[in-house]
């Protein structure tokens, strides 16, 4: 490589370390909810939610090897729904095109509402009352609400608001209505929709008409997202990592949320990664590599 391009490469690495990232995704493990079919006639006690396997965690020689094989039931834990989860024909989880993937982060806090009714829906006066603080929500938008929902992750109890964990009618989490999502389609045409509970249908929603309003016009939906506290209602660029998995209808996706550093205070170092370091390598190597220049 010519040392001009490796230059550039070095000042993009600090660009980027100008940057904080926030990480909005629960750790995956056998502890995720388990979301039960049993009402559309499954046995949801025979499902495999989670199981990995150790292949490997030994040396052989002098080589240490670890390998897992996993096996996980798709709609678990932080994890995206392809469009064709609930739209019969759209894209699977290998066609979700990468534009869609990344957008400007939009967080609707409706925590208060929340604490008042577990059962509550966010309505198109919270995303009226969201833009008239923070501006019109752009097309190609990732929506979330943050009901505070995921500080009672992974407990299912808590998650589903329901001893009875079989029977889905028993649930009690928030989500959005459907004139919200209808006015997040058709008039600011977002690209994801997302919620830190189950679903973006309420537990106590007639059905799943989020799902069913949006998912046959392509939109990816996101669920349990985490950490939602520690973003700004506008500003963030969110990415996700969806799995690229043919004929997928949904899986575990790492979501970052991409922000200015502006307060540079450090609040919440467990998730978030702070610049300096970064920087300060960065400039070692710029530092280093102009010496080296010097000396010839
Ligand atoms: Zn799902």
């Amino acid at each position: 490589m010519r040392m001009e391009y490796l230059f550039v490469l070095i000042l993009a690495a600090c660009n980027v370390g100008a940057r904080r990232v926030v990480d909005l995704t629960h750790t995956f493990d056998k502890n995720a909810p388990k979301y039960p079919l049993d009402f559309l006639g499954y046995d949801s006690d025979t499902f495999t939610y989670f199981n990995m396997t150790i292949l490997a965690d030994q040396f052989f020689g002098d080589m240490w090897l670890g390998i897992r094989q996993v096996e996980f039931y798709e709609h678990q834990g932080t994890h995206i729904d392809a469009p064709n989860h609930f739209g019969s024909g759209r894209q699977a989880m290998d066609e979700i095109p990468p534009e869609r993937l990344i957008g400007e982060g939009v967080v609707i806090d409706v925590r208060d509402k929340v604490k008042q009714n577990p059962d509550y829906a966010v309505s198109v006066q919270d995303i009226k009352d969201h833009e008239s603080k923070y501006g019109k929500i752009p097309p190609g938008a990732i929506v979330c609400m943050n009901s505070g929902w995921a500080d009672k992750y992974p407990d299912p109890v808590l998650v589903f608001g329901s001893n009875d964990l079989k029977n889905v009618s028993t649930f009690h989490f928030p989500g959005f209505s459907l004139d919200a999502c209808k006015m997040l389609l058709n008039e600011r045409q977002v690209g994801v929709v997302g919620v830190d509970t189950p679903s973006t249908d309420p537990g106590q929603a007639d059905g799943y008409y989020c799902h069913m309003y949006l998912q046959p016009n392509q939109v990816p939906l996101l669920e349990y997202v985490a950490n939602l506290d520690s973003v700004p209602a506008r500003g963030t660029t969110m990415v996700l990592g969806a799995m690229k998995m043919r004929d997928g209808t949904g899986g575990p996706t790492r979501i970052f949320a991409f922000m200015d550093d502006m307060d540079g205070d450090g609040t919440n170092t467990a998730n978030m990664y702070s610049s300096s370091v970064l920087s300060t390598v960065c400039s070692l190597m710029i530092a280093s590599y102009i010496t080296s220049f010097m000396h010839f």
